[in-house]
């Protein structure tokens, strides 16, 4: 069982799933030549995927092209369906940082045969997670940065209110379509600046009051 653990809180936390949305940033749609949409991409990562800063990401052999997507992750502390806004708000527990990381050449191929991304994002290692902050401990402004690092070199770096669809938006958003449980986290969409990554990067991602997490790439 993968758990999360929340700052200041003694406990961990059972990570259910992981719903991620894709193109939540217009520029980042962009760059993949992705029309800019009227609602969020969704789609799953198991919890099997994850790994823990400081640890190694695995590049999968079947893939010549691993990317990073850096991204704000939402900690659901409610189970709710159908929620409304307000219910939606009450439901984020806590905010954490996180990399989807994705094997786009397998994206790609899925893409163009209209097949699901899941060899694309489901790999092994391919959810790395800091550590979380509560909300009773910390308010969510969306004026945060979040950047990424290879190398020391700075390859995303975005505020949080340049996403097309903000957190409470996303998550009434998919509780229309399935419930989401306590424990389970969302991935809310990376910035533009995604590339690849080879075996020996270091990566270094960062959310301004939020988190820090460092990973290299085996
Ligand atoms: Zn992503």
């Amino acid at each position: 069982m993968k758990t999360i653990k929340v700052r200041n809180q003694n406990k961990e936390i059972a990570v259910g799933k992981m719903i991620c949305v894709g193109r939540n940033y217009a520029d980042h749609a962009k760059e993949l030549g992705n029309e800019v949409p009227d609602k969020p991409v969704v789609f799953i990562k198991p919890a099997s995927a994850i790994i823990y800063s400081g640890e190694k990401i695995i590049h999968p052999k079947f893939s010549n092209n691993l990317h990073h997507e850096v991204e704000l992750v939402l900690l659901i502390g409610k189970t709710i369906k159908e929620a409304d806004e307000k219910l939606s708000e009450e439901s984020i527990a806590g905010y954490g940082l996180g990399l989807d990381m994705t094997l786009r050449d397998l994206q790609n191929e899925a893409k163009s045969k209209g097949d699901p991304w899941t060899l694309a994002k489901c790999f092994d290692t391919s959810a790395v997670l800091s550590d979380f902050v509560s909300k009773q401990n910390y308010t969510l402004s969306l004026n945060e940065e979040i950047s990424l690092e290879v190398n020391g070199k700075i390859r995303q770096r975005e505020k949080l209110n340049m996403m097309l669809f903000k957190p409470v938006q996303i998550v009434e958003y998919i509780s229309s379509l399935m419930t989401i449980e306590e424990g389970d986290l969302i991935f809310t969409g990376t910035p533009a600046g995604v590339g690849k990554v080879a075996a020996g990067d270091k990566l270094h991602a960062r959310l301004d009051g939020i988190a820090e997490l460092d990973c290299e790439v085996a």
